[in-house]
């Protein structure tokens, strides 16, 4: 009497044979091998050569810059008044409304020998931890200054994780043409309101540039 192969043997002897068969979605089955008379190899490069007219998705990055979306939620910014004062109170809105606790502020009091910011405090220490951050954007909502931004910078990618802890000053928006840097007295009016409800003058170039990209 022979013996009696299992199940799964008969399944790996089939599968040597060729003579494995697929599902073709509606329970119909039929043979894996192509009804084409053409060699396999024709075939193949039949699919190459279709490829040829495609468009073309590779990207060259980063020898060509990647262009994201104008509203792309990317790395911080902090954003100066025209006179280059900061528009950030160290109020640490921001640092509470963070889910991922990425934020560190402490606050400290403006003097009139040094000023950084209109009004009583300004941003003394101003920690945002990359590490951490997952680009919600929810702390640039909470900010009532309209202090904190995001960019579309993304090439955030670092070797050790000190160096993504970015600090104040990595953060601080550049110098404009009109601005001065800090600590330096208010220049736009003799307390912060003058700041908030002033209308720019026509034609200044001396707003903050990473406003607009949020
Ligand atoms: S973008 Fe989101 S995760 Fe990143 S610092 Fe802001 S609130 Fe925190
Ligand atoms: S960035 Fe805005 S929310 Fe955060 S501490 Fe400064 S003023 Fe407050």
């Amino acid at each position: 009497m022979p013996e009696q192969s299992k199940p799964g043997e008969q399944d790996m002897v089939r599968h040597a044979r060729g003579e494995v068969e697929r599902s073709t979605g509606g329970g119909r089955k039929r043979p894996a091998v192509r009804d084409s008379l053409m060699p396999a190899a024709v075939q193949g490069f039949g699919v190459t050569f279709a490829q040829m007219f495609r468009t073309v998705t590779t990207e060259q990055y980063p020898f060509e810059p990647k262009v994201t979306k104008a509203r792309y939620h990317g790395r911080h910014v902090l954003n100066r008044h025209p006179d280059g004062l900061e528009k950030c109170v160290g109020c640490e809105l921001c640092a509470w409304a963070c889910p991922a606790d990425a934020i560190y502020v402490e606050g400290g009091d403006n003097t009139e020998d040094e000023r950084y910011s209109p009004g009583e405090r300004y941003g003394a220490v101003y920690q945002i931890n990359y590490l951490r951050c997952i680009f919600c954007g929810l702390c640039i909502e909470a900010c009532p200054t309209r202090s904190l931004t995001m960019s579309n910078d993304f090439e955030l990618a670092d070797d050790n994780r000190r160096d993504l802890i970015f600090t104040k000053e990595q953060l601080m928006a550049p110098l404009l043409p009109g601005m001065e840097a800090t600590p330096h007295p208010m220049r736009l009016g003799d307390d912060e309101k003058d700041y908030y409800l002033r209308v720019p003058e026509k034609g200044s170039t001396a707003e903050p540039v990473a406003e607009e990209t949020v």
